[in-house]
């Protein structure tokens, strides 16, 4: 599936906040929203001045590609992912940020495994893990109840996981996961609820937008 390639901290000073698309950079005063938080853009200055009421349309526009970029999702994957969400019960947003936390990648993210989603993605394309004892390099494999996610035996002798595995001795992970930290591995006990989501994204605008 494809993915945005282009400067991601421009996608932040797009949508006027941080989105976390960096790792530890993000932390950093070397984080451009830091120092320019208008949009990108030869206008960008002026526009950050310029702006009055933004109609509905716009709310729900902004709102619904901040998730993507949350996320490191192009508009095709999210469209589906937004009509896979319609078909289970329940609320469609919570079913839908219940999907997105479910990726692969976003589980090895969550795990802190990864310093961001795009490096996740990363590390699962190059084959570093196994999904219930079968080798994954699909980052969007969607994760369910029960499934064990760990590292390969022959990745975790690699310098960078065996650093991890000290790092993640006193890691908190999401209370939809359970962390092995000495044998990189981890479970998914349950599909995650809203407050298991500490995303700032209002899901209901999402909705509004799909439902134009
Ligand atoms: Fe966004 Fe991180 Fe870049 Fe800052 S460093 S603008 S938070 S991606």
């Amino acid at each position: 599936m494809a993915r945005y390639t282009g400067p991601v901290c421009k996608l932040c000073r797009r949508e006027g906040e941080k989105l976390f698309l960096k790792g530890s950079r993000c932390m950093t005063p070397k984080c451009s929203f830091e120092r320019r938080s208008y949009p990108p853009g030869q206008h960008g200055r002026e526009k950050q001045f310029r702006r009055g009421r933004a109609s509905d349309y716009l709310l729900q526009l902004r709102e619904k590609q901040k998730a993507r970029r949350i996320y490191g999702l192009m508009e095709r994957q999210f469209s589906q992912y937004f009509k896979r969400a319609e078909r289970r019960s329940g609320l469609t947003g919570a079913n839908l940020l219940a999907i997105l936390e479910s990726r692969l990648d976003n589980v090895v993210y969550r795990l802190g495994m990864a310093s961001s989603r795009a490096h996740a993605r990363q590390l699962v394309q190059h084959g570093h893990f196994v999904l219930n004892g079968r080798k994954i390099d699909i980052p969007s494999a969607l994760l369910t109840p029960g499934d064990t996610i760990s590292v390969r035996p022959e990745s975790s002798r690699r310098t960078y996981f065996k650093t991890l595995r000290q790092e993640l001795d006193d890691r908190q992970v999401p209370r939809w996961l359970s962390l092995d930290a000495d044998n990189l591995s981890a479970k998914v006990l349950n599909l995650p609820v809203r407050d298991d989501i500490d995303v700032t994204l209002n899901e209901q605008l999402i909705v509004e937008y799909y439902s134009r």
